[in-house]
């Protein structure tokens, strides 16, 4: 039997993976390989929390592949002479990948591609994470779309029931001899896991890999759809599904998240609101792939003219660390840290603190996230943090600057959050816990070293916010 390289990257599972489908289907052995090169990946290589997170998951995805009687082989980069030199010392005859969507990416393996096929090897590449490519949906016109709503509904519009497809459980073909081709490195030596054991956190919340992720998914279809569009803005609840890193990792397809939906028990409007979110990461690749250039820049021209507060290293660092002096931004911040994610409201609110109280152009913010999020991703980042600073598509408005205070007393409306995550303000009553400068005595009391004043008081922050908004908005 011939061999085929399937290629994994963000991709990390055997469930539903096209490119290994086609190896297996194809008649093929498949021979797994991961090729670390983030050096290929331009300005956006993976941050610290992925790093730890990947490493996890290459892992767990070996000890699937062994399961079967194979392997994960794990290489160094660059990709294009390992995968040749590959090809040469297995005998190989294709290469089988799903696509990845980042620009610089999406250069660099439209570059292999021709390469290989240049010179007489099947390369093949696949959609394995996406319920829709971003090229997929288009306007009447055949342009992009920049809002979401019309979007979505012509991408709804051409819905089709994905076929799944089971990896098999037996007969799995593999080597004859697994020695006689090279092993790669030891996943040890990618040097992925951070120091000091930061990481320590993120693993009492998240499991990686596949096993990891069926089982989020599972408990989200068991206890948390029903009344998922209720409870999903409240970050002291478990609400929302925590699939983010494991669909971010290709550790269970978006389809087969799709299809469990669908088929559960649940009222149509959680379904449909679900569904929709996963809408919104479709959206976000569709915009990345079609503007590349958002990925540094406002994809609205006009904010290139507006007034971006200078960067101050301390300011940014308070933000970073959760000592703004506004509880439900240092409150999300801190559980950032810890626990690699952030409850997409409290992602809002400290974005918009960042981008319009502070004013600081969200692209600090956003890298941030890059290097602390278990689920950074590209696109999805990007979108974020250019919605909430108004400087992307289908934005809020910026005038719609979120006020901190009353977020909290709405979406934390009895304080847990902030206890959680900020223990030093839990004794004190609501709603001074959400404002504690309105008492510095209590605050100085309760929580000494907590900072007695925020860095921008939400009213000012906001009306200076608006002023330098309005040097640059059109006249009326
Ligand atoms: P659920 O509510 O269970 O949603 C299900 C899935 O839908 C998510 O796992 C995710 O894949 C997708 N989804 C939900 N909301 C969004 C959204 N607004 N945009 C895109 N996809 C969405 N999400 C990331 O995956 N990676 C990021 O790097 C990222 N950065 C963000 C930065 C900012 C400033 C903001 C405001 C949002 C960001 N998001 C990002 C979107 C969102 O916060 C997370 O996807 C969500 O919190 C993940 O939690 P969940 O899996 O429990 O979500």
């Amino acid at each position: 039997m011939a061999i085929a390289l399937v290629w994994l990257r963000d991709d990390l599972r055997l469930d539903d993976n096209p490119a290994l489908r086609a190896a297996i289907e194809g008649g093929y052995i498949p021979l797994a390989i991961y090729v670390h090169a983030p050096e290929e990946e331009g300005d956006w290589a993976p941050g610290n929390a992925s790093n730890a997170w990947r490493h996890r998951s290459l892992r767990a995805l070996d000890e699937r592949l062994r399961a079967r009687g194979s392997r994960l082989r794990v290489f160094r980069g660059p990709t294009l002479q390992t995968l040749q030199s590959l090809l040469v010392a297995t005998d190989a005859e294709a290469v089988f990948w799903n696509r990845r969507y980042e620009p610089a990416v999406e250069r660099r393996d439209a570059a292999i591609k021709r390469a290989l096929r240049g010179q007489g090897v099947r390369a093949e590449s696949f959609n394995g994470a996406l319920l829709f490519e971003p090229w997929q949906v288009e306007t009447r016109q055949g342009d992009p779309y920049r809002v979401f709503t019309p979007y979505w509904k012509t991408a709804l519009a051409s819905w089709r029931e994905p076929a799944l497809w089971d990896a098999p459980t037996a007969a799995w073909p593999t080597l004859p001899d697994e020695d006689a081709v090279p092993h790669g490195v030891a996943l040890e030596a990618l040097r992925l896991v951070p120091g000091r054991g930061w990481d320590g956190g993120f693993w009492e919340r998240f499991a990686p890999g596949e096993a990891g992720a069926r089982a989020a998914l599972e408990r989200f279809v068991g206890h948390g759809l029903v009344g998922y569009g209720l409870r999903r803005d409240f970050p002291a609840r478990r609400g929302t599904s925590r699939l983010s890193p494991h669909l971010h990792f290709g550790e269970v397809s978006v389809a087969r998240v799709a299809a469990a939906v669908r088929a559960a028990e649940a009222p149509a409007d959680d379904v449909e609101r679900f569904v929709a979110e996963l809408g919104w990461r479709e959206f976000a690749h569709h915009l990345l792939h079609h503007f590349p250039g958002t990925t540094d820049a406002d994809l609205n021209p006009r904010f290139r003219d507006f007034d971006w507060a200078v960067p101050q290293p301390r300011i940014l660092r308070a933000w970073q660390h959760g000592r703004t002096g506004v509880p439900i931004v240092d409150a999300g911040m801190r559980e950032l840290w810890r626990t690699g994610w952030m409850h997409n409201r409290v992602r809002m609110v400290a974005a918009s603190y960042l981008t319009k109280h502070l004013r600081m152009h969200w692209r600090h913010g956003a890298r941030w996230f890059w290097d602390t999020l278990v689920d950074a991703d590209l696109a999805s980042n990007g979108l974020g943090w250019q919605w909430v600073a108004g400087t992307g598509a289908d934005a809020a408005p910026y005038v719609r600057v979120f006020n901190p205070v009353t977020q909290a007393a709405r979406f934390d409306p009895d304080g847990s959050y902030v206890a959680r995550w900020l223990p030093e303000l839990a004794s004190l009553p609501l709603p001074l816990r959400h404002a504690p400068w309105g008492d510095p005595a209590a605050l100085a009391r309760a929580a000494p070293d907590y900072p007695r004043r925020p860095l921008v008081e939400p009213a000012e922050g906001r009306r200076a916010a608006l002023r330098a908004y309005a040097a640059i908005a059109p006249p009326r």
